[in-house]
């Protein structure tokens, strides 16, 4: 009988003939990025081409710092914080500058980010006056023993960090204040008033083949009571795991919490590398002794874009079956970097190392 270090040296052999080569593992390594300005109903008809020219401009640019940093050899954490930071900056978007209103006419941020290496997390809830609560979501991951820091208590970690902040009226637009106004006076629910849901997100993996994912907002025109949604909760917002994806999440906060969107489209596609991997291998040959004449290793093995796809709609239409609505950006292991809303549009863009550069609106494009 031969022994069990000639079947390994068999397997490993064998390996290099049977298996196909995800894009990570050839020489140079890949990276992909996905961001998101919040999905909703964004029909052709309601834009102006103006409005659709500023959104497409602005999506570009956030993308486009954000694939540098990738190109260049950064990280993800790095890229997904350059990527976001100029969209709170920007007033078209739901997070940082031009976020929605509460009730009391308050501007409250939330955020959170993860690093798919090791899953640390870091993330913000109902801060006021802080220009990047990313940047602070991501202090709170690296400088402080905890995960989620809320309203006066982060303010103050904030300042010992010396983030940067701004007075309430940099925050403030008129557009926010007049859907508050219409929403008091029509009565409307935040629904009725955020037809589009403008937070914002990024996903990446880099040429590490590291992954992380972040997201920042105001949350729902309207929230009252400290309301907090899903953006600056991990594994609902947000989600980032090296095992498999990262995600960051737009829509109807409550809904993608109880789905635990991120953790959930994470935790199927780690399952579904499993399954396709024990198929894969039952396929194998066995040699006359019975035993596979090599052995399917994970890291060697990809899931294609259309089988992650099928994973991430699974998830947004259990969202749907609940009564919600919104999308996802995510990027998976093997760098396909896919969006899956059941609204009618998302603002949306995405870029790889292989040349993919795209922003996109509307749900057929
Ligand atoms: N998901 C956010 C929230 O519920 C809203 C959005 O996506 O714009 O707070």
């Amino acid at each position: 009988m031969r022994g069990f270090s000639t079947r390994i040296a068999r397997a490993f052999a064998a390996l290099f003939v049977f298996i196909a080569v995800p894009a990570a593992a050839e020489d140079e390594p890949g990276w992909s990025i996905a961001i998101h300005g919040g999905a909703g109903t964004i029909a052709r008809d309601d834009m102006t081409p103006q409005q659709d020219a500023a959104y497409r401009a602005a999506l570009q640019s956030a993308l486009d710092a954000g694939a540098q940093v990738l190109r260049e050899g950064g990280s993800a954490m790095d890229a997904i914080q350059a990527a976001i930071e100029p969209m709170e900056d920007d007033p078209l978007f739901n997070a940082g500058r031009g976020a929605v209103f509460t009730w009391d006419g308050d501007i409250e941020l939330d955020a959170s980010i993860m690093d798919g290496r090791t899953r640390d997390a870091g993330a913000v809830a109902g801060v006021t006056g802080i220009r990047h609560p990313i940047a602070l979501a991501r202090k709170v991951m690296t400088d402080s023993p905890h995960v989620m820091l809320a309203g006066a208590g982060a303010a103050e970690f904030a300042a010992e960090q010396g983030l940067a902040t701004m007075p309430p009226e940099w925050f403030e637009t008129e557009r926010r204040q007049k859907a508050l106004e219409r929403m008091k006076a029509e009565r409307l629910s935040a629904i009725d008033v955020d037809i589009k849901f403008g937070t914002v997100g990024a996903v990446a993996l880099d040429r590490d083949g590291n992954m992380a994912a972040g997201t920042s907002t105001g949350g729902m025109t309207g929230k009252r009571w400290g309301r907090i949604g899903d953006a600056p909760i991990i594994g609902a917002g947000t989600y980032a795991d090296n095992r498999a994806c990262a995600v960051s999440a737009t829509g109807w906060g409550e809904f993608f919490i109880r789905v635990g969107v991120s953790h959930e489209i994470c935790t199927r596609l780690r399952h579904r590398y499993r399954t396709e991997i024990d198929a894969a291998q039952a396929s194998v040959p066995l040699d006359d002794e019975g035993f596979p004449t090599y052995i399917v290793h994970a890291s060697e093995f990809g899931l294609d874009a259309a089988q992650a796809q099928e994973e991430i709609d699974a998830v947004i239409a259990d969202v749907g079956s609940l009564g919600g609505d919104g999308g996802v950006i995510v990027v998976t292991r093997d760098g396909h970097p896919l969006f899956s809303m059941n609204t009618s549009g998302m603002y949306r863009g995405r870029a790889t190392s292989d040349g993919l550069r795209e922003v996109a609106i509307y749900g057929d494009e």
